[in-house]
């Protein structure tokens, strides 16, 4: 049964943010199981708090309740794991998936200790990005729970911590989670709105968001009273509201095999794949004179950095660029590559003849 869950698509994964008590957790499980719109239900039960004194989880008690649930309403369930006997008591109670939090992705000492309590074990890990926006930290995360022996890892996506106010809890940098898709081509990937969120009102616009960038399912909290929750009461939602939201949100495949779609993808990605090839040769042009230009300023002892003139052609791609229907943010990236780019190749033309020089 658990291979099936792991293959499905999209798998949705709900409950709680923390088991809290007993009724509490079978009520949630029960309303989610009524709704078919459940493949894998979710508690925390060790809870890592940003501060003391706040609800830190109900402990071992909540795996007999999860088992319970399972038992119950014949579902699989899952918990976070944050230390080596963490893992040992989740499998002594046979849970059915592990997932390692974000406060923990963050540090390789405690992601190591739990690979290696998980040596020889065959259960599957889902895995959040780390509170941080580094890439290398989760990937980190995923090698050595291959090196461990994992076969069935999965990503969470939660967004990334920033420091300010912003309209997110977490901000989703959704460049991070492609890039990691990109890496990990074949690894599941769901995404956790409640935590990018921090509040409701965002949870569908945000899981239509990674539905359409391809991720493979949605992990989102849900309880029998979100605004009396112990923990993250501002974002959870009931049962049946997650159902609903499950009901009405576009599911998208990766492809399809109709003939006239594939035909006009083909088309339209041939017209691509010719401009891209054009983009890049006007570039090594452009490159060229950049050059040519290096090579000037080096004979004149003039600087490569001239903000002026930098800051007048970007004033002038606005110009152009935004009537053809191209943000001023793409623009701004696109000219401080291609300027990035320009020093590059300005540097090395004077450095070139800094090397000549100095072996006259
Ligand atoms: C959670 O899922 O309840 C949780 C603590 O999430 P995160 O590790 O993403 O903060
Ligand atoms: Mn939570």
């Amino acid at each position: 049964m658990l291979q099936d869950i792991w293959e499905k698509r999209p798998l949705l994964v709900s409950g709680p943010c923390s088991a809290e008590t007993e009724q509490q957790v079978m009520d949630t499980a029960k309303r989610l199981a009524a709704t078919g719109k459940i493949d894998l239900f979710r508690a925390g039960i060790w809870k890592p708090r940003t501060k003391p004194g706040m609800f830190e989880g109900i402990g071992i008690a909540g795996l007999h309740w999860l088992e319970n649930v399972r038992r119950e309403y014949n579902l699989p369930v899952t918990v976070e794991v944050v230390t080596a006997k963490h893992v040992e008591e989740a499998l002594k109670h046979e849970m059915d998936v592990l997932w390692i939090g974000a406060r923990t992705t963050v540090n390789p000492f405690s992601v190591q200790e739990i690979a290696d309590a998980l040596r020889g074990v065959n259960v599957p890990i889902l895995i959040k990005n780390p509170i941080n926006p580094d890439l290398e930290l989760w990937c980190g995360a995923v090698e050595r729970f291959l090196n461990a022996g994992i076969k069935n890892l999965g990503l969470i996506h939660r967004g990334f911590s920033s420091y300010g106010n912003t309209k997110y809890r977490n901000a989703p940098m959704w460049h991070l989670a492609i890039e990691m898709k990109i890496r990990f081509p074949e690894m599941l990937m769901i995404c956790d709105p409640s935590h990018i969120c921090g509040n409701r009102t965002m949870l569908r616009e945000v899981a239509q968001k990674s539905i359409d960038l391809d991720l493979n399912g949605l992990m989102m909290e849900s309880h029998i009273d979100p605004d009396n929750a112990w923990s993250d009461a501002k974002q959870q939602i009931t049962p049946e509201a997650w159902a609903e939201m499950m009901e009405s949100l576009t599911w998208r495949k990766e492809t399809s095999q109709e003939e006239m779609f594939l035909q006009n993808l083909n088309t339209l990605r041939h017209q691509i794949d010719q401009l891209d090839e054009e983009l890049l040769i006007l570039l090594g042009q452009r490159m060229k004179l950049a050059d040519s230009i290096g090579e000037q300023k080096r004979d004149n002892d003039i600087t490569i950095l001239q903000a002026n003139r930098w800051n007048e052609i970007l004033e002038r791609a606005f110009e152009i660029g935004t009537p053809l229907g191209l943000s001023r943010d793409f623009i701004r990236h696109y000219f401080d590559a291609i300027h990035l780019e320009s020093i590059n190749h300005q540097n090395r033309v004077m450095n070139t003849n800094k090397t000549i020089e100095s072996n006259k």
